[in-house]
């Protein structure tokens, strides 16, 4: 493929409802591919590269581009939506799949885009990240934590992902997500190698939050005590549902 081009699932604007960014407007170009199986995922579609991407408009249409998206369909792409809005600053949130996976596309493509532009990375391929990191205003690694995914997964570095941000002068933060059933010394001992790693860090505990009827709904309780039990770690610790699920929005 050529890195003048992009897999990508969709690109949409909408409010971030996650982590240090959240409340705040982004466009979301959202990256096929992704190794991860997360228990939790709600973009199951972006796992895969699928033939044609969605780019949606705020009167509803929806335009299908055929992968791999060019450059330039990208560029135009975007600015086209941000005037379909009358949306003149945004942040560019970079999300996946897993978005490293076409870390040289980003590369150029970021050189393009004239604001904010932020990483979400689920803590793989250290190298990449590092090659990535001049291009981004923030990054937001998502610390996955073993029980919650479906199959273990030999690229997950989050640690060296941690380090290389701990050494870097670009802004970012840590989420963890966990479920209903994730044993509490799990996060204990994700939280104590975050700590060692990058003291002082930003993390934020993150149940994950009810998009099914079958999902169980958050327990607020526990999340205060995990909040607790971990207050005498070095880290600047929060706790946050995921917003999107609440507001009925993507
Ligand atoms: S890393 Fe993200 S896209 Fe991949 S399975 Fe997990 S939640 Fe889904």
């Amino acid at each position: 493929m050529s890195t003048q081009a992009v897999y990508l699932d969709e690109l949409f604007l909408s409010v971030q409802g996650e982590a240090a960014q959240s409340g705040r407007a982004h466009l979301f170009a959202r990256l096929s591919g992704c190794p991860l199986r997360c228990f939790y995922c709600d973009t199951p579609r972006s796992w895969v590269r699928r033939e044609f991407c969605e780019v949606q408009f705020p009167n509803g249409e929806v335009k299908r581009w055929l992968n791999p998206v060019s450059l330039e369909t990208f560029q135009q792409g975007w600015e086209e939506l941000l005037q379909a809005y009358g949306c003149k600053q945004v942040v560019l949130a970079i999300t996946g799949g897993e978005p490293l996976e076409q870390t040289e596309f980003l590369e150029i493509a970021l050189r393009q885009w004239p604001d904010e532009s932020m990483l979400e990375t689920a803590g793989v391929f250290p190298e990449r990240l590092q090659q990535l990191l001049p291009a981004l205003s923030s990054v937001s690694l998502d610390w996955k934590l073993s029980s919650t995914l479906k199959e273990p997964a030999d690229c997950l570095a989050p640690l060296a992902c941690l380090e290389i941000l701990q050494q870097s002068a670009t802004p970012f933060w840590v989420k963890l997500v966990y479920l209903p059933d994730t044993p509490s010394q799990e996060i204990s001992e994700a939280l104590s190698q975050i700590s060692h790693a990058a003291p002082g860090c930003q993390v934020w505990l993150q149940p994950a939050t009810a998009i099914a009827p079958n999902r169980a709904p958050i327990d607020g309780k526990r999340m205060l005590k995990l909040l607790l039990d971990h207050s005498h770690y070095p880290l600047e610790l929060r706790a946050q549902p995921q917003g999107h699920p609440f507001w009925g929005i993507q």
